[in-house]
């Protein structure tokens, strides 16, 4: 490994790899300066990316969703929009953008839910795999939105655990973007699903 020549011998000597250790040489020696081994010990920090698993896989898992759309009214129509070349949704990693639980971890609910839909809806949650997340996006989604009756489903919460909520009637494809982004802030934060945090939907 060379030597990294433009550090301040000044704060190459404060940073933390050289206060853990390699000091032995100079207990003897006070007036010696660093060996070259020392230095490369100190400059460490520079050359190598220091992480957890645990952050280096919520990167993955971040940097990877693959969305499961669950598209029912006009929120839909702005949901689809986030894979044109304006929103450009596979910035993220989500090239793979389908209507299938297969290996997909990210339920985005757009649209008011029918009591009709809301069994199949619960059996696409169910086969997708774990870790996976939710976005009810809009306020059909999200509460029922204006369709306060009996046939529509007052908030998709009451059959699947939701992460994140995006208002708006309908919210722009920007609205969704920011909810994709506040999930992966969590996921890197180390917020666990909502299945987790809660076992099971609150209807
Ligand atoms: S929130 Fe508004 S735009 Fe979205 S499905 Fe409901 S009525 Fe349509």
């Amino acid at each position: 490994m060379a030597i990294d020549k433009t550090i301040d011998p000044a704060r190459r000597s404060g940073r933390p790899l050289a206060k853990a250790g390699m000091q032995s040489e100079r207990l003897l020696w006070p007036t010696k300066g660093p060996g070259a081994f020392e230095q490369e010990v100190e400059t460490l920090e520079d050359a190598l990316g220091l992480t957890t698993l645990e952050k280096a896989v919520a990167w993955a898992q971040t940097n990877s969703m693959w969305p499961d759309t669950f598209g029912l009214a006009c929120c839909a129509i702005e949901m689809m929009s986030i894979v044109s070349s304006r929103y450009d949704i596979a910035r993220f990693g989500m090239e793979r953008f389908s209507s299938s639980p297969r290996q997909a971890d990210l339920l985005i609910v757009s649209g008011r839910v029918a009591h009709k839909m809301a069994a199949p809806l619960r059996q696409v949650y169910d086969q997708m795999l774990e870790p996976k997340w939710v976005i009810a996006m809009g306020a059909c989604a999200s509460s029922g939105g204006m369709f306060n009756k009996y046939t529509i489903l007052q908030g998709v919460d009451k059959i699947v655990p939701v992460d994140i909520h995006v208002p708006g009637c309908p919210p722009r494809p920007e609205a969704l973007m920011e909810g994709i982004v506040r999930l992966h802030e969590k996921v890197m934060a180390g917020v666990p699903p909502a299945y987790e945090i809660r076992g099971v939907a609150s209807g």
